[in-house]
């Protein structure tokens, strides 16, 4: 049991600290060349000591997510308990009369997650447990990803995950379609019939070159097609559904489960990915993980261009839903998922593609905010 009653506990400061830097390595997907990372960590500081950290996904400006969380969200905290999580998140919600939009819910989902984070330390639990625990000491993870490029770079990409000892691993594709079928096929002939693999398309094609697409993933028995089209094109998705022998996943665009409420209820989607530090934080997406779980979805939680905090928030809520497929696992960490605590990332830590559960209060880590500072945008 911890010392602190949690009837005693009060916010007291809301701090945003927005960070960018260069990626070691550039991503590069159907979408082009990403080279800089940007996202926005949320410290929220209690009465009684106790700090909680959150994560909030900021790909662009975290300068404006930062303003926002301190002029909108910090009014609506300081004062508050802490622990009542579900009465801030309604609070936060409605900073915005209208429909929320993805800045706000991003917003929400930092804090949210340091308010988890502080709920653990008043229980002296891991948030796993909190969340009901499945027992798991270790959750599956797959790598992401081979990035898209000519046939020889995409052969070294794979060859370093198989390296590392990935069972499961995500490979990008694009246009040219050709192109596209031709490396599954390649790629699925490099990695052997025993490995895992499945692909991310990051909307880059229209429903009929996803259909002639999903064919060589049929044909080559690769087990997900990611995000074949722009999320907003429902319809598009059930038509390919129909078309497609191939599973479909997607989740990782939808900011709370009203936006995955229609794919995953008719079970067009086979996997459902949502970002814990985009969809509403970790109670919104445990929400987002149970209703897939009631339609025979599984979860499979997105963390791609994150950081440790998002990272470690995603690895708690897949150790405790029981329709977990597998986690993603980031290859080329950012000094996010390096530098600003003492766990080197999942990459490092994972074995054989499985990858230990933090035990510790809360999230279990410990963030070094001097190396937080260190990184902040100019
Ligand atoms: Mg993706």
């Amino acid at each position: 049991m911890s010392e602190y009653a949690s009837s005693d506990i009060r916010i007291v400061d809301v701090i945003a600290h927005p960070l960018s830097q260069t990626l070691p390595r550039p991503t590069v997907t159907s979408w082009g060349k990403y080279t800089e990372v940007s996202i926005v960590l949320v410290e929220v500081r209690t009465d009684a000591g106790i700090v909680g950290v959150g994560e909030a996904l900021a790909r662009f400006s975290p300068k404006a997510y930062a303003e926002l969380i301190e002029t909108s969200l910090k009014p609506r905290l300081v004062g508050q308990n802490p622990t009542d999580i579900a009465a801030l998140w309604r609070s936060m919600r409605r900073a915005l009369s209208g429909r929320a939009g993805g800045v706000l819910i991003e917003a929400i989902s930092g804090v949210d997650i340091a308010l988890w984070d502080i709920l653990g330390k008043v229980a002296g639990l891991p948030i796993h447990r909190l969340l009901g625990g499945m027992g798991r000491s270790h959750v599956p993870v797959y790598a992401a990803s081979v990035n898209w490029g000519t046939d020889e770079f995409m052969d070294s990409e794979i060859d370093r995950y198989l390296e590392k000892g990935f069972p499961r691993i995500k490979i990008k594709v694009a246009n040219p379609v050709k192109d596209a079928c031709r490396r599954i096929e390649r790629l699925r002939k490099r990695a052997g019939e025993a490995i895992e693999l499945c692909v991310d398309a990051n909307w880059a094609y229209s429903l009929e070159e996803a259909v002639e697409v999903g064919r060589a993933l049929t044909d080559n028995n690769y087990f997900w097609f990611e995000e074949p089209l722009r999320p907003e094109d429902e319809a598009g998705y059930e038509e390919l559904h129909r078309r497609c022998a191939t599973p479909l996943a997607a989740g990782e665009s939808n900011y709370t489960l009203d936006q995955a409420m229609r794919l995953v209820s008719n079970r067009t989607l086979s996997y459902l990915q949502p970002d814990v530090a985009r969809a509403g934080g970790i109670s919104e997406t445990r929400r987002m993980a149970e209703f897939a779980a009631a339609h025979d979805v599984q979860y499979a939680p997105h963390i791609g261009m994150s950081g440790i905090v998002c990272e470690t928030a995603s690895v708690h809520l897949a150790a405790a839903m029981p329709n977990l497929r597998a986690m993603e696992c980031e290859t080329d960490s950012s000094p996010f998922k390096t530098a600003i605590t003492g766990a080197a990332p999942g990459a490092d830590r994972q074995k054989d593609g499985l990858l230990p559960v933090p035990t510790g209060p809360g999230l279990g880590i410990e963030i070094d905010w001097d190396a937080v500072a260190r990184l902040r945008c100019a």
